[in-house]
């Protein structure tokens, strides 16, 4: 599933062929909007907040999407054909670009006003320019019985954080994904590093956690399940854990982040 890095970047790309120019085409391929027509109207600007994307237009519309599990925007130019076939669900064109949203898992179109009907129960994002790391921890400190990696990946806690990064985090801060919220030391520590490893990637178009983007290194466990850990050399785990199926897998290293040690 697309993080917040990977997010933030197409509302990147998509600013740089929308923002400003005029709407010469918009094809919504999802039932409830399927008659809306936005041509002739221009638009603002798109943010991104956690997962969710949010493409603003003059006349007070918002148009929002997410990727959920595989879903991601094209952009090509405008003279050229847009992708055939069913996983085109959204397509916003003006006379240079056209912008191709494939197997979006929402697209809705709700007055910029009421955009905080789809976003507002969203934690702090921590790409986002209100990032507010003392939120996140109040938020996650709400229910001290959650394990961390549950919590870390509950949206109403802070928002973008997936599967890649959570194991990334736990192992760097060397915390049990079972552990309870309550029961991590230093949950700040661990909310800010979050925060950095997916800051440091936010233009990286692709996701390095070590420093190192050669293939195999790029990570320190996520990917690497049943290799050795790069910091005490034994068998990394894996696992899966909460409810969201295709949010379970969970990858640490048993040594490095141990249940009896106060992370
Ligand atoms: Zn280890």
């Amino acid at each position: 599933m697309p993080e917040g890095d990977v997010v933030y970047r197409t509302a990147r790309r998509l600013g740089r062929a929308l923002d400003g120019r005029v709407l010469t085409r918009s094809d919504f391929r999802v039932p409830r909007h399927a008659t809306a027509d936005l041509t002739g109207l221009t638009v603002l600007e798109t943010v991104s907040r956690g997962k969710h994307l949010l493409t603003r237009l003059d006349g007070g519309l918002t148009v929002h999407t997410h990727l959920r599990m595989d879903g991601l925007w094209r952009v090509l130019p405008a003279g050229g054909r847009t992708p055939p076939g069913d996983l085109v669900r959204l397509v916003l064109a003006n006379a240079e670009w056209q912008a191709v949203g494939l197997r979006l898992g929402m697209v809705d179109l709700v007055a910029t006003g009421r955009e905080e009907r789809l976003v507002g129960h969203l934690g702090p994002d921590p790409l986002g320019p209100d990032w507010d790391p003392a939120e996140a921890v109040r938020r996650l400190r709400a229910s001290p019985e959650a394990t961390i990696g549950e919590a870390l990946l509950d949206q109403r806690n802070l928002a973008g954080i997936g599967t890649i990064y959570r194991a990334e985090t736990l192992f760097l801060a060397r915390v049990w994904p079972w552990r309870q919220v309550g029961a991590v030391r230093d949950l700040r520590g661990v909310v800010e590093l979050a925060q950095r490893l997916l800051y440091a990637n936010r233009e990286r178009p692709s996701r390095v956690t070590t420093g190192d983007p050669r293939p195999g290194r790029d990570t320190w466990v996520y990917g690497r399940a049943g290799r050795p850990c790069p910091r005490c050399g034994s068998r990394i785990s894996r696992g899966e854990m909460g409810a969201q199926p295709r949010e379970r897998l969970i990858v640490w290293c048993r040594r490095c982040q141990p249940e009896e040690t106060a992370g």
